[in-house]
């Protein structure tokens, strides 16, 4: 049986989302920046696609931008927050358990001349905010914290640093990498007190190659791309509409049934990570995760790669950690201190909307004749 429980490295593209895009690629394919009528039609459309993903965001249209991906949006965000505070000072603050989509680009400003603070988690995977309240400083520009870490699953305690950030000094701004919160935990932009959110179309069963970036109102950037001023100005270039109209209608959908889709995910975690422990013997849970599709288990003693290729000859497919560190030791599992053996033989489980208790069954089934050595480990 095939098994797909590796949603938080990309999820199925809905039925909505894919005619969504097949109507933007043939019978409406205009440029909303042109002039005709086909144009002036793209133009309202595209208006009413950023309507539906501000509504699911919870704030208002004139805040979204349309960016390509979840990596954009991150990289954007710091290089925009240190342009915003550059008389200021050149401190930043983040957390070691951030995607490299945040850490690459902080990294980059840190070789020319940015000091940082990388904030350690707890064993759980959560930051303290009493040391965030420490680290701040009269040079501080910008203090990103994940608001769902694609690893764990832990939700990090965004609007109380925010507040705390804001009450230090409302320059400093606040960003939230949501690509793994979006949709999945209840939240708006407002209720969190970011100035800048970072959400991706592909987690989302959207297409991959679509993102949103929340610019609170009122907040001026510099532009992430300069040319013909599509975006309000801050990302030229004609947008993607087919991948847009795809990402608003994933967004009404997900909208419609977020209970049900959050509490299926979150009563099939459940049932696998009990599963696994009454199954397969020496099991470890690393992260339970607070969101409802993320959670890690180790198997101490067989290497995580080797078990994501054995599983893979099942036909199941999880995740040695973050899809985006592919064969480098994951440093969000590095932070947490865990026991070397524990490290690494750890896989994350992920669940979407249509994922299955066969599916979680098949996992189960699967480690089981891994341990018991019927099957090959190479
Ligand atoms: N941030 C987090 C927390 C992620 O999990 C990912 C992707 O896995 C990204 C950012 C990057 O998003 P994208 O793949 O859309 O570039």
């Amino acid at each position: 049986m095939f098994a797909y429980l590796d949603h938080a490295a990309t999820t199925p593209v809905c039925a909505a989302a894919v005619q969504a895009a097949a109507e933007e690629m043939t019978a409406q394919f205009g440029n909303p920046s042109a002039q005709c009528a086909f144009g002036r039609a793209a133009a309202q459309r595209l208006g009413e696609y950023r309507a539906a993903v501000a509504a699911a965001l919870g704030c208002e249209a004139g805040e979204i931008c349309f960016t390509s991906c979840g990596t954009e949006g991150d990289n954007w965000a710091v290089a925009a927050a240190a342009d915003h505070g550059r008389r200021r000072g050149r401190h930043i603050i983040t957390t070691a358990i951030e995607h490299a989509a945040v850490l690459e680009p902080i990294k980059a400003l840190e070789r020319k001349g940015y000091t940082v603070t990388r904030l350690k988690p707890d064993r759980q995977g959560r930051i303290r905010p009493e040391e965030l309240a420490a680290a701040l400083g009269e040079e501080t520009v910008l203090v990103s914290v994940m608001l769902v870490n694609n690893e764990l699953g832990t939700i990090q305690p965004v609007a109380g640093c925010a507040r705390m950030v804001k009450a230090f000094c409302p320059d400093i701004l606040f960003h939230t990498d949501a690509v793994q919160g979006f949709l999945k935990i209840p939240f708006t932009p407002a209720e969190l007190g970011v100035d800048l959110l970072t959400v991706s179309g592909h987690k989302i069963r959207a297409p991959k190659g679509v993102g949103a970036q929340y610019i609170r109102r009122g907040l001026k950037l510099p532009p992430l791309l300069r040319g013909g001023g599509q975006e309000g100005g801050l990302r030229s270039g004609t947008e993607a509409t087919a991948q847009i109209a795809a990402l608003a209608a994933a967004c009404r959908d997900w909208t419609a049934h977020a209970p049900a889709y959050r509490a299926h995910m979150a009563s099939l975690k459940e049932y696998t990570l009990n599963e696994l422990c009454a199954n397969v013997p020496g099991i470890e849970i690393v992260s339970a995760g607070e969101a409802p599709h993320i959670c890690a288990v180790s198997l101490p003693g067989y290497p995580s790669e080797m078990l994501v290729r054995a599983l893979g000859d099942f036909g199941i497919c999880v995740s040695s950690g973050s899809a985006c560190h592919k064969g480098r030791p994951s440093h969000v599992l590095a932070a947490l201190d865990l026991p070397k053996r524990t490290r690494m033989g750890v896989l994350r489980l992920s669940f979407g909307p249509d994922s299955t208790y066969e599916e979680a069954g098949a996992l189960i089934a699967a480690l089981k004749e891994i341990q018991a050595g019927r099957v090959g480990l190479s």
